[in-house]
């Protein structure tokens, strides 16, 4: 068999999707689409007929890289072949995220007369990819930061704190006696106490805020741009946000309460951990002097 028979066979039954364009420049609205395999018109849903001689950019949407876009046009420019993630559309709109491998194809004279493009569907990973991410960053259960997340945000806040000598301020929330909320109606029905206290908690914040899950019934929450006497406010303003939420398990109404601990960044806290701590002690004493109140930190 003729090696040529062989690479058509080759092209035609892979699932990875085998475009070619000729190298007419962006400039003059290309490059166009001179072939495109079975794959490609299985999976994107237009038939060859309809996509020869278009613009490869045919596939291009709105949730397209504008930078990808302009690394592949560059690198197409130079003449050089670029290996990429892209998010591409099929006729009916279907977003697909493709493994994009571009290659340039040159005549017996070494120039540049075609671009093929193998591409293989990356959506399912991506897909999980976020997951994972999400997972990383979030709280599954009430949606607050992760502490990892938390803290990570944090070190760059305090870092941009000092550099820019502007206030910020933490906040410790611990949900009062919520061993006994577990003991007396259940572990499910203090998730979702755990639910409704982040949600409190969210009403009276900014969105500029950061609210990390840092323990099971501990949240910490970052006030950039916060002077202690301000945070000591909000912390009021939560704390009484709490108590008066409706908490519900089943159809009985759960009475919560939470004790605060608030500290503003100063020159003798070297990172957000000695800040953490010192709201940490605040809110011990919060816990001491009878819970359901705020202590400002020494
Ligand atoms: P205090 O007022 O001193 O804070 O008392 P407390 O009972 O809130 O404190 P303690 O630390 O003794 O108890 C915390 C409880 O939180 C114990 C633990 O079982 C519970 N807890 C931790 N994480 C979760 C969770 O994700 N879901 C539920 N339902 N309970 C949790
Ligand atoms: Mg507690
Ligand atoms: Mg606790």
């Amino acid at each position: 068999m003729q090696f040529d028979a062989l690479f058509r066979q080759l092209i035609e039954s892979t699932s990875d999707i085998v475009l070619v364009c000729d190298a007419t420049p962006p400039e003059k609205g290309g490059p166009c689409i001179v072939f495109a395999n079975p794959a490609f018109e299985k999976h994107m849903g237009y038939s060859l007929s309809e996509v020869l001689g278009e613009s490869a950019d045919l596939l291009y949407g709105r949730g397209t890289d504008r930078q990808t876009r302009s690394r592949i046009r560059k690198a197409m420019r130079q003449g050089k072949g670029i290996r990429t993630e892209l998010l591409k559309y099929s006729k009916e709109g279907q977003g697909y995220w493709m493994d994009t491998n571009i290659i340039p194809l040159k005549d017996e004279s070494g120039a540049i007369t075609h671009f093929a493009s193998i591409e293989r569907d990356l959506t399912r990973y991506k897909r999980m990819e976020s997951q994972l991410i999400n997972m990383a960053l979030f709280d599954s259960l009430t949606g607050a930061l992760s502490r990892p997340a938390f803290l990570d945000q944090s070190d760059k806040e305090v870092a941009r704190s000092k550099r820019y000598h502007r206030p910020l301020s933490v906040m410790m929330i611990d949900i009062d006696h919520f061993k006994s909320i577990n003991d007396n109606y259940g572990h499910a029905a203090g998730d979702n106490v755990l639910q409704i206290f982040v949600e409190a908690i969210q009403e009276v914040i900014r969105t500029t805020d950061f609210l990390g899950r840092v323990g099971g019934e501990e949240f910490a929450l970052l006030l950039p741009d916060t002077s202690a006497k301000s945070a000591f406010h909000l912390a009021e303003r939560v704390r009484e946000r709490i108590t008066k939420y409706p908490y519900l398990a089943g159809d009985m109404l759960i009475e919560v309460t939470a004790s605060l601990g608030v500290a503003e960044l100063e020159t003798r806290d070297p990172d957000i951990k000695a800040l953490l701590n010192r709201a940490d002690e605040a809110l011990y004493k919060a816990k001491e002097n009878g819970r359901n109140r705020v202590t400002l930190a020494a």
